[in-house]
């Protein structure tokens, strides 16, 4: 019988126009959703970017970004 999957408990939204791509974010990550991008923004930066799946909704992405606006977490109802 397959193990039922449990439902991600958090989205992130990384925004490639504040993120400077210190790599803060993906360190922290403890399921290491993020990673940078191989890509540049306009600005030249490797952005943050999430895998899509795994969040656990922690926050600390969010906690450790020193850029405002560089990434929003939302936590899915319980
Ligand atoms: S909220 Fe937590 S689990 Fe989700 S991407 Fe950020 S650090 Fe990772
Ligand atoms: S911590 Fe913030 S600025 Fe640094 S890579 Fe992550 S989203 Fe970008």
């Amino acid at each position: 019988m397959p193990i039922a999957q449990k439902p991600d408990r958090g989205m992130v939204h990384t925004n490639p126009m504040e993120c400077k791509g210190c790599g803060l974010c993906v360190e922290a990550c403890p399921p290491h959703g993020l990673s940078l991008s191989p890509h540049l923004n306009r600005y030249g930066f490797h952005t943050a970017v999430y895998s899509g799946h795994g969040c656990t909704g922690c926050g600390i992405c969010f906690f450790v970004c020193p850029e405002p606006g560089g990434i929003q977490v939302l936590r899915t109802a319980a």
